[in-house]
């Protein structure tokens, strides 16, 4: 990062063809921009244009089924789509934690997942919902689970001259509850640490799918397919949620540093993943 942040050129194209355009034109030299709210506190070297993608139509929250949410879904329109329901919920309540009011209307969903940061707030529930993440290029579109983006620290799998246009979002099972939980140190800060926690129930009452997908536990936001493991075709009660909610803590491999250290973010990964399958349960049994 430098103090100064001057880029030569500013290009708003208006469609995604033209994006993409400007994205091969520029190459390494240029960087594109949506909220800026990353951006724009890294403020990395080297970048001499921007390509400013507010002007695409990619802004919008579809139900179809599933949900569809475009990359410029900004964290204001999260907070305030009735379409964010039932198990989506967890992706508002993402969107009501992230820190900052005055920032929300410039903030979007896509600049939060390219980001690649595991602080970050969307990446659990999107995880948690089984995204997949529409990724837009030259050659075409390709489409992966989210789960399949994120390679390392900061690091994603757009590949050269892509974007990121949509994410998709399967309909939730019947009988599926799920929860979302951060910490910070104040309520405006970044996460110490975040999860977003999904279970669904079978004719049985048995597990039938758990998705537990920790922010902060590693480099990379990820799935702590061990404790899923430990819940899947069981009968949950307080003795699984223990035992799983330890796995998730071996599972984990947190970063040291200033927001809190690997011992203190462990501990409080296995309060997380106790608190929000208990509440996932809860929901998902029908209880009020
Ligand atoms: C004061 C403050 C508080 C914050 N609090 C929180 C918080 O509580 N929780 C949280 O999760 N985040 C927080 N953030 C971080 C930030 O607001 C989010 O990560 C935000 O969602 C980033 O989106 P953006 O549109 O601003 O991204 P930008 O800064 O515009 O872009 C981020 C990166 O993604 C790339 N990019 C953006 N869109 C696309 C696309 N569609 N395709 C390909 N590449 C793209 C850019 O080139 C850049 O590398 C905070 C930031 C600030 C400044």
């Amino acid at each position: 990062m430098t103090g100064a942040f001057t880029v030569a050129e500013y290009v708003r194209p208006g469609t995604v063809d033209e994006a993409l355009a400007a994205v091969a034109e520029y190459g390494d030299r240029g960087r594109i921009i949506a909220g800026g709210t990353n951006l724009l506190v890294d403020r990395p070297d080297g970048v001499e244009a921007l390509i400013d993608i507010t002007r695409l139509d990619l802004g919008y929250i579809r139900s179809d089924g599933g949900l569809t949410i475009g990359a410029l879904a900004t964290v204001a329109d999260l907070r305030a789509s009735p379409l964010l329901s039932g198990p989506y919920t967890i992706l508002k309540d993402a969107a009501k934690a992230h820190g900052h009011a005055l920032i929300s209307h410039l903030a979007t969903i896509g600049g939060n997942i390219c980001k690649a940061h595991p602080v970050l707030d969307f990446p659990p529930p999107l995880l948690a919902l089984d995204a997949d993440v529409t990724l837009a290029g030259n050659g075409g579109e390709r489409v992966m689970p989210l789960e399949e983006f994120f390679l390392g620290f900061e690091e994603t799998a757009l590949g050269e001259g892509e974007m990121i246009t949509e994410f998709n979002l399967p309909a939730p099972a019947p009988r599926t509850g799920a929860a979302f939980l951060k910490m910070g140190w104040t309520h405006v800060d970044m996460a110490l640490v975040n999860a977003a926690i999904l279970v669904t129930l079978g004719p049985d009452n048995k597990c039938q799918e758990a998705r537990i997908a920790l922010g902060t536990a590693a480099p990379v936001p990820f799935r702590s397919k061990q404790a899923e493991a430990v819940l899947i075709g069981k009968k949950i009660d307080d003795a699984l949620i223990k035992e799983a909610a330890a796995a998730a803590v071996r599972q984990a491999a947190p970063m040291d540093y200033h927001r809190g250290s690997e011992a203190y973010k462990r501990h409080i990964i296995g309060v997380f993943v106790e608190r929000g399958l208990t509440e996932a349960l809860r929901i998902a049994q029908g209880k009020s």
